[in-house]
């Protein structure tokens, strides 16, 4: 019996194999499309096809949100000391070592003073990619010390958070920071200096439950998980399904704990617009320190 026998070389064998060079192309990780890089890149690293936002890096929202060139860091040179000596399955300060090799960075945030849309603002900007952008004394400092230069100089106050909340290995120093950084708050927004948090995929825990949901106005890009602690861990406490999209961007401006959403490639104008409104009322409206030295001066 001959007639079921392949006499040509199967498909499989013939077809030339498709050259597929590394970085080149990058799959939606939410449609499934291919997605050619260099075009992803000028899309600002949203799906052309759903509109996913691919995590980006500090540097891209820095070119993002600031006026070309006008970024400068402060605050460098501070480092987490490991007062606990915390170990897990590997050492708290070698998994520093590790971080700040691999990213070049000190800690999970960046801060600095910078222009945008011609405005002078403080910048503070998360890394995800250091230890998943996990608040630590350093990065509750940093951001502590960021909201001192925007009362200080006066200048608007813009967050980036992504995290997946306080960093475990410092334990009740990492839960602190949030008390310390919603104090700072508390004091800029006596001296009503405008804050505008931009929440991004994803923000959960100890900085959902600080200074990313405390902002002036709460902006998150589309689609952003941003919650305290994750659904499955919710779905597993209440016994409960969880409603589609819970804990999304657009879940949450439905139910009212984020102001707006705002696709990557409008962010800069507007927050622009914002720190517009803000500044002019800002400005019509004398400060405290204004108002002491007033009052001073009314009695001399
Ligand atoms: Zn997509």
């Amino acid at each position: 019996m001959s007639w079921f026998k392949r006499s040509k070389k199967s498909l499989k064998a013939t077809a030339p194999k498709k050259n597929m060079p590394d970085g080149l192309w990058q799959k939606c990780q939410y449609c499934g499309e291919i997605l050619y890089i260099k075009e992803l890149e000028k899309a600002l690293w949203v799906c052309s096809k759903c509109g996913y936002h691919f995590m980006i890096g500090t540097d891209q929202y820095i070119e993002i949100l600031c006026d070309s060139g006008t970024f400068e860091e402060t605050h460098t040179g501070i480092r987490s000391v490991d007062p606990l000596e915390f170990k897990d399955v590997k050492k708290y300060s070698d998994r520093l070592k590790q971080s700040m090799s691999k990213t070049g960075r000190e800690d999970a945030v960046i801060t600095g003073f910078a222009k945008l849309s011609g405005r002078d603002v403080v910048i503070a900007i998360m890394d995800f990619s250091f230890m998943g952008g996990s608040m630590g004394s350093v990065v509750g400092e940093k951001i502590a010390r960021a909201m001192n230069d925007a009362t200080k100089y006066r200048r608007p106050l813009i967050i980036v958070s992504r995290s997946g909340g306080a960093r475990m290995q410092e334990s009740i120093l990492s839960l602190m920071q949030m008390a310390k950084t919603a104090a700072m708050l508390a004091k800029m927004s006596e001296e009503r200096i405008p804050y505008i948090s931009v929440l991004t995929n994803p923000t959960t825990g100890g900085v959902t439950a600080s200074y990313g949901s405390l902002g002036d106005v709460i902006i998150a890009e589309p689609r952003a998980l941003i919650g305290f602690a994750g659904p499955r861990v919710i779905k597993q406490t209440i016994g409960q399904e969880l409603p589609d999209g819970f804990q999304r961007s657009e879940f949450l401006l439905e139910h009212g704990m984020i102001d707006m959403i705002c696709p990557r490639d409008g962010l800069r104008d507007r927050i622009g617009d914002l720190l517009e409104f803000f500044c002019v009322a800002v400005a019509a409206t004398p400060s405290e320190a204004d108002k002491n030295e007033g009052e001073s001066s009314a009695v001399s």
